[in-house]
């Protein structure tokens, strides 16, 4: 059947053009247009590029309204067909624009470039670089300048003979290529060749016999000259003279440079073991299963991955790793470097354009058997996986807070579907949503109890900050972690300090019982707002005065919370002015390998206390480490989300995880306001279930996840009026067309109301019956589509927080 039209994704987010716009395709680019590759097209009276993500015979529209296609701009599709239909679902899924999740799905260098540059990129066998060469021999290596048959022959020509060439369309300024040499092969010349030469010509004797061992291979002239010693100009020679030939070579930059030490596989231990035949069974079997493997810090979840891993690999599949955060968890990446060496990418945000589309090509081309990566490495190109794991599966860098607002861990469901092979989702604290999912069957549960290689768990003790207050000055510091840090630093054992600290997330707390006021409707921490001097409910819009006296204890102390990393590190300083401190938060860590170079730092032994923002909780597995201080476990307590207890917890369980990994057994202080909140005893007791069991029932209580669904819709407006009035109209609508039992709230303004000159209104909905929202949401979406003017409206679903 020939494919005469396509239907085109174009590169104008609006939400009057989100969806497929038919155009011709000429007569010429028939045989090379396929689905997935990006083309430009007219609009309007613009040229504009798009994503081909249909071709059909025909068409209903008149005549005069198909337009043709410009240019195409790939020649191999950028995207599959498994990734195209991943769209769809992503559509359904985010609510956000195609062409924005299309983009989203690609590094950035597909987005902005549509100029077009062909280059030839591997070797090629001669017979058939004679032939691909002929005719075609100007336009390789150079750009722009060719015709769509000249593309079409050259694909002609890539399927006839499964050449193992790469020929790609791409911005020019984004691959560095290399000087290499390409050997001739004709042995009978070569050798008159050496017999011809004088008995001086050593160098050239020397590469002559070199080109004859390595017949028509293709060296970087670099690697060459490593090998024997021969200077430019002999090569030059060799090329008038036709021993070689003059090519270039892609070069690949290989954005993770650290050293890595090849590690071998460890003895699983009974609980692991398990785990692997489970998992491995189900990839045996070819069956899609999620399973949620809940391990304690340091149990060994990892090396289960790992060796699940190697097993896939012997099948001869790939692996999609994904981790909360490369920056905070380059061990992890060393260890699965480690295991697989050069066959791992690593894909992550950290990354230039130009790295992160290297990767990515390597990625496409197969030269890689495992992709690990932060929440956008979920769209690798990898095909014929199959595992996937997500670890720290509970970490809400998973979800995406721009558009397309997706989950990360959702795509990895799809993908796993897709492929029918198994999911694993790792944590020491798994999220209440997907621990629910495990005791419903959903998942399988799997579970590793006891720490692997002997280290046992450290002891916890709270300290109620209350009674140090009552007693000195204020102080960051208890007497108990004063006493313990001086005790470390007699023994030069290290510590880490934690200073769990939100951004713009004030609140007020009472200094004498703890108390933070909570509004009376969503029974949720209020957010300080000291423009109007009225705390906030950022979930309804319930607003009230700041108290003056204790509602709970009638004390005056009530005090503004929040304390910076800066005033800490002074105070440590002068308790403990010999002591070497390294101080990781956002400001010293915004340099490019800043945070890696400090944890370095910190694994040599070269300081004795590390003090940081929870980004220091993750992954750091550090022998030396026996004390972990946390300074304040109220600051998670007080954020606006129903998700406070959860993200309490389980920091105070992963930060707790880094101390006594090893030999020397741990010890971890929790300095805290509210010593008996359910979080803070359970992280204390590293009971998980006792926790899950109580927080399920808060959750139950208050209509929350994984009860209840929610979604945020947001709206914002030039107009502060406007955004009001538009908002109020949606949610009565909203109210008039939902079933009675969907929970409605709002709309009120957002904890930031205004940005960048726009006023943002939130409306809250809760829901049982996932379904008829969908069908709802996505008619509410439509109709905000047709409506015209200034209104930006976005749906969240499942959002991480309320900010
Ligand atoms: P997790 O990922 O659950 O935090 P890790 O995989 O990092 O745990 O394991 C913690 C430590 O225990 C690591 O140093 C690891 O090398 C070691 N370890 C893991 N499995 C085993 C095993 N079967 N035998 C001995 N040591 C192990
Ligand atoms: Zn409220």
């Amino acid at each position: 059947m020939t494919k005469q039209y396509a239907q085109i994704i174009v590169d104008v987010p609006t939400m009057q053009t989100d969806q497929p716009y038919t155009y011709a395709v000429p007569e010429n680019m028939i045989d090379s247009l396929l689905l997935g590759m990006r083309v430009t097209v007219p609009f309007g009276r613009r040229n504009v590029m798009g994503f081909v993500v249909g071709l059909i015979a025909s068409t209903d529209l008149p005549e005069e309204q198909v337009r043709p296609i410009q240019q195409i701009l790939d020649l191999t599709p950028v995207l599959n067909t498994e990734l195209l239909n991943l769209s769809d679902y992503l559509a359904s899924e985010t609510f956000a624009f195609r062409i924005t999740i299309l983009q989203t799905m690609l590094p950035n260098v597909f987005k902005a470039n549509y100029e077009r540059t062909l280059r030839i990129i591997d070797e090629v066998d001669d017979d058939v670089r004679d032939r691909l060469f002929k005719g075609l021999d100007e336009i390789a290596f150079k750009t722009g300048d060719f015709t769509e048959p000249d593309m079409a022959t050259l694909l002609k020509l890539r399927r006839q003979h499964k050449i193992d060439v790469e020929v790609a369309v791409h911005d020019k300024a984004k691959i560095k290529t290399q000087l290499a040499y390409q050997f001739s092969d004709d042995v009978e010349f070569l050798e008159d060749e050496l017999r011809g030469l004088r008995s001086s010509a050593k160098k050239q004797e020397t590469l002559l016999q070199f080109i004859l061992s390595h017949l028509a291979e293709t060296w970087v002239k670099k690697d060459l000259q490593d090998v024997i010693d021969i200077s430019d100009a002999v090569l030059n020679q060799a090329a008038t003279k036709k021993w070689l030939m003059k090519t270039k070579v892609e070069l690949l930059r290989d954005p993770f440079h650290a050293e890595v030490k090849q590690t071998a596989l460890l003895e699983l231990n009974a609980q692991q073991q398990e785990a692997y035949e489970r998992i491995s069974g189900t990839f045996d079997a070819q069956r899609f299963q999620p399973f949620l493997l809940e391990g304690i810090t340091g149990s060994g979840k990892t090396e289960v991955y790992l060796q699940v891993a190697q097993h896939v690999f012997e099948q001869g599949k790939t692996v999609l790793f994904l981790v909360p955060e490369i920056a905070l968890t380059p061990q992890m990446v060393r260890r699965v470097k480690g295991r697989f060496g050069a066959q791992t990418a690593v894909l992550h945000s950290g990354l230039s354009d130009g790295e992160r589309y290297d990767e990515w090509r390597r990625i496409e081309r197969g030269d890689v058997k495992i992709v690990v990566g932060a929440r956008s490495a979920v769209f690798a190109p990898l095909t014929n996986i199959g595992l996937i794991i997500v670890d720290e599966e509970h970490e809400t860098t998973y979800k995406q807070s721009d558009n397309p607002r997706y989950d990360a861990r959702n795509i990895a469901l799809w993908r796993g579907q897709y492929y029918q092979i198994p999911v694993i989702l790792g944590s020491a604290t798994p999220s209440l949503e997907s621990r629910a999912r495990a005791q419903r069957g959903v998942y399988e549960l799997l579970t590793l109890t006891q720490r692997a290689g002997g280290a046992k768990l450290p002891s916890v003790n709270v300290i109620d900050m209350k009674e140090t207050l009552s007693r000195g000055p204020e102080t960051n510091f208890s007497e108990e972690l004063r006493i313990k840090l001086a005790d470390r630093l007699a023994k030069d054992e290290q510590s880490v300090l934690m200073l769990n600290r939100r951004g713009f997330s004030s609140f007020v707390m009472c200094r004498d019982c703890g108390y933070v006021p909570c509004d009376p409707n969503c029974n949720l921490a209020m957010t300080l707002h000291m423009d109007t001097h009225t705390l906030k409910c950022h979930y309804c819009g319930h607003e009230e005065k700041i108290p003056t006296i204790c509602a709970q204890c009638g004390s005056k102390r009530i005090r503004y919370y929040g304390t910076g990393t800066e005033k800490v590190e002074a105070e440590l300083q002068e308790l403990f002015p010999d002591a070497r401190v390294i101080r990781m938060d956002q400001d010293t860590t915004r340099k490019k390998g800043s945070m890696d170079k400090m944890l370095q730092k910190f694994g040599n032994h070269e300081a004795d206390i590390l003090l940081g923002t929870q980004m220091i909780a993750k992954g750091l597995d550090f022998p030396d480490v026996t004390l972990v201080g946390v300074l304040n476990a109220d600051t998670s307590l007080g954020l606006p989300d129903f998700h406070a207890s959860e993200r309490t917890f389980q920091l105070l369980t992963q930060v707790s995880g880094r101390a006594g990994r090893a030999k020397k057994p741990g010890e971890v202080l929790v300095q805290t306001f509210n010593p008996q909140h359910y979080a803070i005893t359970y992280a204390q007791n590293h009971d998980y279930e006792g926790f899950y069991r109580q927080e399920m029932a808060v959750r139950h209580a208050g209509n929350y996840a994984p009860y209840y669904y929610t979604v945020q819709i947001q709206a914002s407006h030039s107009d502060e009026n406007q955004a009001a009035i538009q908002m109020l109209k949606v949610a009565r609508w909203l109210r008039l067309h939902a079933k009675k039992d969907v929970i409605i709230l709002g709309p009120s303004p957002k904890p930031i109301a205004k940005m960048r000159k726009r006023y943002y209104f939130q409306i809250i909905l809760k829901f049982k019956k996932r379904n008829e929202m969908d069908t709802l949401l996505q008619e509410l979406q439509n109709r905000a589509q047709k409506a015209k003017g200034d209104l930006q409206l976005s749906i969240d679903r499942d959002p991480v927080s309320f900010m």
